[in-house]
């Protein structure tokens, strides 16, 4: 099963629509850490980001 997650960085009042899906959560946590610098100019995610994020992860 693939897991997926949903970015849930906000710009203004819009949510980003952007999703990723992979294999396993090593690989879905690097998409993530790059979709998060090159889009959200975000390079060092706080643990407190990652973990929220590794919450929101689904499976299916
Ligand atoms: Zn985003």
């Amino acid at each position: 099963m693939a897991k997926k997650v949903r970015c849930n960085v906000r710009k203004h009042d819009d949510e980003c629509p952007w999703y990723a899906q992979a294999e396993t959560e090593e690989e879905l946590m690097k998409k993530i850490e790059e979709h998060a610098e090159n889009v959200h100019g975000i390079k060092d995610m706080s643990d407190e980001m990652l973990k929220e994020i590794k919450r929101s992860i689904t499976e299916g």
